[in-house]
Order: structure tokens, then C-alpha cells, then sequence
């Protein structure tokens, strides 16, 4: 049997592709706390600006280590604005004048993140998120897998372990609190190997 495959196209030439919303793509950076996620969502930030690109940048509300005007690696070596949201849906009413989105630390916002990514990619506008893929416990973090398996580009990040400095993997809580979210710093975690982490929670 021969089949036509010109049938088969003109079946889609009622369609009007749009190439903006085919190219526009969810680029996730993940990894544990200090290994650069800010940092390199920062650096990809300003090549959009110096060419020319508008990004809305964006960080939950919950995160105020540093300010809540702008995002700020850990190394405090780059900062860039940003506008603290509550609630996800509050980007909806914030991105059209923007050619990118970019999302700090979104491993914070609830469930509600997933539709809104989706509507800011179906609009043809490309987003780049940076969050925790583990949590203190070493369980994936909220809404970081969807957001992997729904990704286009996964940058994923190591840190250096602060025992025997081979590759860490684990943000290790060093305070009793047992709560998912505690925000902290060098104060609260360090960043571990497996080997270091399993040993110590052997302990
Ligand atoms: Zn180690």
C-alpha cells in the first residue's frame, strides 16, 4: 500500500503555526543550595538584556534572606530587579510586556505554578526556573519534578561537599527544625556528598 504524505500535510495547512510559541521553551536549573542555580539564572538574565530582551524576573514572596526587589546569588556577587509574587497567578498579569519570564527559587510556590508556566509558554513567551530539586530530607521538592519533565533544558548543578569536598548532591539541615521550608543560609546547610550524607544519617 502507498501512502500519500501529501494528504497527510494538508491536513495541517488549516492550522496557523505560530513560530513564537513553537520555539519558546521552559529551561529548568536545579541542583542543590550553593551550587550556583541564582547565579546562572542571573548570567542568563543579562544576556537576554544585552540583547535587548525584556525579562520579568520573578521570586516568591516567602524568600527575604536578601531583599525583595531583587534576586541575589549566594556569593553576593551579581544582582538583578525582581518583583516578589504571593501567589503565581500574579505573573500572568505581568508578563505580556516581557519577551522572557525568569523564576527564582521556585521550588517555594505551590501546585499553582504548573498552569501558569504552561499558559506563559502556550502565549509563545520562553521561562527559565531555578530551584531545589531535593529538600533537606533528600525528597524532590514540591513541584520541581513536573517542572523537569515538562522542560525543555535542564541544567542541572552540583555543589562542592563541605567534608571531603567531592561532589555534593544534598542540601544537610544542621538545626532540629523539621518543617520543609526553613529559609537559611551556611547557618542552617551545608552541601553534601552521598557518601557524607548516608554516613551522617546513619549517626
Ligand atoms: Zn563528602
Amino acid at each position: 500500500m502507498k501512502i500519500s504524505q501529501k494528504k497527510d500535510v494538508s491536513i495541517f495547512r488549516q492550522f496557523d503555526f505560530s513560530s513564537t510559541v513553537k520555539n519558546a521553551k521552559l529551561t529548568v536549573i536545579t541542583g542543590p543550595m550553593f551550587s550556583g542555580k541564582t547565579k546562572s539564572l542571573i548570567q542568563k538574565i543579562s544576556k537576554y538584556n544585552s540583547k535587548n530582551k525584556a525579562v520579568l524576573v520573578c521570586q516568591p514572596k516567602i524568600d527575604s534572606r536578601y531583599s525583595q526587589h531583587s534576586i541575589l546569588s549566594h556569593d553576593k556577587d551579581t544582582e538583578v530587579e525582581a518583583v516578589s509574587i504571593a501567589n503565581p497567578a500574579e505573573i500572568l498579569d505581568l508578563f505580556h510586556k516581557a519577551n522572557i519570564v525568569a523564576i527564582d527559587e521556585v521550588q517555594f510556590f505551590d501546585n499553582s505554578i504548573i498552569p501558569v508556566v504552561q499558559e506563559v509558554l502556550d502565549a509563545g513567551k520562553s521561562i527559565i526556573v531555578s530551584g531545589l530539586d531535593l529538600d533537606y530530607a533528600a525528597k524532590p521538592f514540591g513541584t520541581m519534578p513536573e517542572l523537569m519533565s515538562m522542560a525543555d533544558e535542564i541544567e542541572k548543578l552540583n555543589s562542592v561537599c563541605t567534608f571531603c569536598s567531592g561532589r555534593a548532591r544534598y542540601s544537610h539541615r544542621i538545626t532540629d527544625e523539621s518543617e520543609v521550608v526553613v529559609l537559611g543560609e551556611k547557618d542552617k546547610y551545608v552541601p553534601l556528598c552521598r557518601q557524607c550524607y548516608n554516613e551522617l544519617k546513619e549517626k
